[in-house]
């Protein structure tokens, strides 16, 4: 049985106190919903204050990106060692570092591979541009950013895997509920077909892009999809309770 997971997104929004106000006004309703992981994932900079604020409560902290060396002269960079022990899950391979800042599927894969190493949950985010999905060219990109990250001991290590369609982020424009299932149907297949049936059985797949709290429960019913990574939406404090609440009321599994 897969717990679901709703995951926030918080991009580069909020100053510190911004998001210890953000923290303090979720919290409560956050914590009294059961069945499903919540998690949210503020600026590297707010991960300090926010996890103080967590301590003690059902509610996970992650980060939003990772480099892939432990430590050296990378300036500006943070390491996995850095964020291990300070937060449990990390965003690695969103599509917006793909885009702006040249993440390749090598470096997303060593992304992983040092997150994992050091004891971190990475969140997978893979997902085709507009351009790609009209040229009928979705199952080649994703068979090619899930590629290069298939690696049995991803699975066994609480990996998670957000599809979202570039297309759908941030646009307001979200996949319809069947997409995104078939969608991530195929994903579960191309997980079978490199590890095998447990490992497809037991990964969660997240859906991604202009997830709200109007469309969230069409999205929780569907069979294949574990929950929801949700950028602009997680900023509001009710919105994103709600959309944890009504996950949990389609497909908790407490
Ligand atoms: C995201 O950034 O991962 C995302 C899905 O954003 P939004 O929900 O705003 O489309």
């Amino acid at each position: 049985m897969r717990v679901p997971m709703i995951a926030g997104n918080w991009k580069m929004n909020t100053t510190v106190d911004d998001a210890v106000a953000l923290v303090k006004a979720m919290l409560p309703g956050l914590d009294r919903v059961g069945g499903v992981d919540k998690l949210i994932c503020p600026p590297f900079v707010s991960l300090a204050a926010a996890g103080d604020l967590l301590k003690g409560t059902s509610v996970k902290l992650g980060a939003q990106n990772v480099f892939y060396e432990a430590k050296g002269a990378y300036t500006g960079e943070v390491s996995p060692l850095m964020l291990a022990g300070m937060c449990e899950y990390v965003i690695v391979g969103h599509s917006e570092r793909r885009q702006y800042f040249n993440e390749t599927p090598e470096i997303v894969d060593k992304k992983v591979k040092a997150a994992l190493a050091a004891g971190l949950k990475p969140v997978l985010c893979i997902g085709e541009r507009l351009e790609e999905n009209e040229a009928g060219i979705t199952g080649e990109v994703l068979t090619r950013q899930l590629t290069a990250s298939a690696d049995q001991m991803y699975f066994k290590s609480g990996l998670v895997i957000a599809y979202e369609p570039v297309w759908a982020i941030g646009t307001g424009k979200s996949a319809t509920p069947e997409q995104a299932n078939a969608t991530i149907g195929f994903i579960r297949k191309l997980v079978a077909h490199h590890l095998g049936a447990d490992a497809a059985e037991g990964v969660r797949i997240l859906y991604g892009g202009s997830v709200t709290a109007d469309n969230i429960a069409g999205l929780m019913q569907q069979p294949e999809i574990d929950g929801a990574l949700v950028g602009g939406a997680s900023l509001k404090a009710d919105d994103f309770v709600s959309i944890t609440k009504q996950a949990s009321e389609a497909g908790g599994a407490a």
